[in-house]
């Protein structure tokens, strides 16, 4: 029993913490803290970088030049924010490829976000993908200007 449980858990958070085929730098760390939050370290753009660009070894100094020196969390206060046209969908099929955004009321995705369909409670922000072994952020986002 305990074994089967172990062997669960281990599936799930190995689903979990595998960045998606194609799936750039800041949408698997906006995914991840989604769903597990920042513990104040760069635990998922490491895991990113070990496990899709291990050769990308000045990653953590560039992401500390853009003002994200000490977390993942910081990527989002300081780098990247939401390009003009991130991939949005209300979709079920967003579900197992995006980021999950849930609205308290529908949102109307096509003055929020450009896109031709109905207004949405449940959302995706999909990866708009990159090559493998990059570290580059998909069309999804854009720099934020200094401060
Ligand atoms: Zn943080
Ligand atoms: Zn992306």
């Amino acid at each position: 029993m305990e074994s089967e449980v172990r062997t669960i858990v281990d599936a799930a958070s190995s689903r979990i913490l595998t960045p998606r085929a194609g799936e750039c730098l800041v949408c698997y760390v906006f995914r991840q803290l989604g769903e597990f939050g920042c513990d104040g370290t760069h635990r998922f753009a490491l895991t990113f970088r070990d496990r899709t660009a291990p050769r990308a070894t000045a990653l953590m100094e560039r992401l500390g030049s853009m003002g994200a020196c000490c977390c993942d969390c910081e990527i989002f206060n300081n780098a990247y924010a939401f390009s003009s046209r991130p991939w949005i969908t209300g979709a079920a099929f967003g579900e197992a490829i995006g980021t999950g955004f849930e609205a308290q009321e529908p949102v109307d995705l096509r003055t929020e976000f450009g896109i031709n369909e109905p207004p949405a409670k449940t959302f995706y922000l999909c990866c708009q993908f990159v090559r493998r072994g990059s570290t580059q952020p998909c069309a999804n986002w854009t720099r934020m200007s200094r401060w």
